[in-house]
């Protein structure tokens, strides 16, 4: 395991060039799709890799594309939609910023006889006619098993960092998670909150407020994703805990992998995002040709009362022990992994 972290531990750093905006192919194929990712803050993970992937696999299909970020604004996901229909999109794969908004540009992009694909988030309420995601009730059980894990026998109290209410996902992951958790009758939940947006500032002010709260006795930090894993992990810092608690993330990001190094976070879940944006280009694909693309389950929109076909794929949890996993898998470079990038 240490021979693994050790030799993930080098001195230089490569600079990572992430996708470069929107593009054409070669057109073989009629028709253009256009993909809508929500925002650059709340992950780094929509502009280093599912852009890229999504581009490279685009490319590969010959096929005419467009990939923007909305950065944030659910005004600006609404006018890039419209955007993309006028010049001529006749399929749309959106992760969209909340569930109300993203429903309502697919009901638009269904008036105008547009497709729409979820990706990565469901849009509860929306008319998507696919879903591609991973399976995000495991991606929550593998944040309470490695939290468990890295927490081992002793009595715990367990805090929650969760990711935005309006993120579908964030609710599944809370889910998955207590699911594991819950039934140790040795943990105790001390506190649990939402973070707006996921916004890493905001984790950072509602976890040293629970940290006051409860005197610095946590124990656990079950935090969502890697930028959250990191908000606490600073938090640690000044009061010179780091380390002594056990914190969780997602992503895989270099931040979170090099936390876990360092041993101040204590695993994330690896979802390989190249998994997710070739089954979307698939299913992209297959309904810009219209014919009926290949699905391996259905997803119950809570909201909408409806089964939405969906690909779902399966997430890896990552401690410092299998970490060598997703450098051979491509995800990250062995030297983005260095110190001070
Ligand atoms: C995604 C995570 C991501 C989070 C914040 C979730 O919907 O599944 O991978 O970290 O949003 O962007």
């Amino acid at each position: 395991a240490l021979t693994a972290a050790a030799a993930l531990t080098l001195t230089a750093c490569g600079g990572d060039d992430s996708g470069s905006g929107s593009g054409g192919g070669d057109a073989k194929a009629k028709g253009k799709i256009g993909v809508i990712l929500p925002d650059t803050k709340s992950s780094v993970r929509y502009e280093s890799f599912d852009r890229p992937y999504l581009e490279q696999a685009f490319k590969a299909a010959g096929v005419q594309y467009d990939i923007q970020n909305a950065e944030g604004s659910t005004q600006r996901f609404q006018t890039i939609a419209d955007q993309m229909i006028t010049s001529g999109a006749t399929v749309l794969v959106l992760d969209g910023l909340d569930s109300d908004s993203a429903a309502a540009v697919q009901r638009k992009a269904q008036q105008q006889g547009v497709k729409t694909i979820d990706y990565d988030r469901l849009a509860l309420g929306g008319v998507s006619d696919y879903y591609v995601s991973f399976d995000n009730v495991k991606v929550g059980e593998e944040l309470g098993k490695g939290l468990q894990k890295c927490l081992g026998d002793k009595d715990a109290n367990i805090v929650y960092l969760n990711g935005a209410p309006t993120d579908n996902n964030a609710t599944l992951f809370s889910q998955g998670a207590h699911g594991v958790l819950d039934k140790v009758t040795r943990y105790k939940k001390v506190a649990e909150q939402a973070v707006p947006d996921w916004d890493n500032q905001k984790a950072a002010t509602i976890f040293e407020q629970m940290w006051t709260q409860q005197n610095g006795k946590i124990d656990g930090v079950l935090a969502a994703n890697d930028g959250l894993g990191n908000a606490a992990v600073s938090i640690l810092k000044k009061n010179n805990a780091a380390g002594k608690v056990a914190v969780t993330g997602q992503d895989a990001t270099v931040q979170g992998l090099q936390n876990i190094l360092d041993g101040t976070q204590c695993m994330t879940v690896y979802k390989p995002v190249k998994q997710e944006a070739d089954a979307a280009a698939k299913l992209a694909l297959a309904v810009l040709n219209g014919q009926k693309p290949e699905t391996n389950g259905t997803t119950k929109d809570s909201k909408g009362n409806r089964d939405v076909p969906s690909v779902l794929l399966t997430p890896i949890g990552i401690t410092k022990e299998n970490i060598k996993q997703v450098v051979d898998d491509g995800f990250v470079k062995k030297d983005e992994l260095c110190k001070g990038a």
